[in-house]
């Protein structure tokens, strides 16, 4: 617990929040600024600053609550899809984001939007030896990590 962390003190109850789900492990609300009606967070309840050090049986929930939401999103809103992504860019602490996608931009890079919100440019794409090459330096780091 981090007492100038806002998601600690909502995962203590020490802040209201619009409360989707919780157990053990895990609390789910609804964003305040959301993308799309439904725009809901998930973090855990134990303080992780990033998505790549939870423990696996944490992560293994807050994935399968965000398939919860996501198909009860599909369920309200009839949309095709959802999104779910972390990014950690305005609390730190590792939350999920699960969002009805009513639009095909409604999550996405500025590196897509480069022709306008009308448009949906795709960044280009590196040759193949640029790609295996990368390919390849990935797979390299997780070897190290093995
Ligand atoms: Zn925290």
């Amino acid at each position: 617990m981090n007492d100038t962390c806002i998601f600690c003190r909502i995962a203590r109850s020490d802040l209201p929040t619009f409360k989707l789900f919780e157990d053990d492990l895990v609390l789910a609300f609804l964003d305040l600024h959301p993308i799309r009606e439904g725009h809901a967070l998930i973090i855990s309840k134990q303080h992780y600053p990033w998505f790549e050090d939870l423990p696996e049986p944490v992560a293994a929930r807050i994935m399968s609550t965000g398939q919860r939401l996501a198909r009860a999103m599909k369920g309200e809103w009839g949309v095709e899809r959802v999104a779910f992504f972390f990014t950690g860019i305005h609390v730190g602490q590792t939350h999920a984001h699960v969002v009805p996608m009513l639009h095909r931009y409604d999550v996405t890079s500025v590196r897509y939007l480069e022709d306008g919100v009308e448009e949906f440019s795709l960044p280009p794409k590196p040759e193949d030896a640029a790609l295996a090459q990368t390919a390849d330096r990935i797979r390299t780091q997780l070897a190290r990590a093995d």
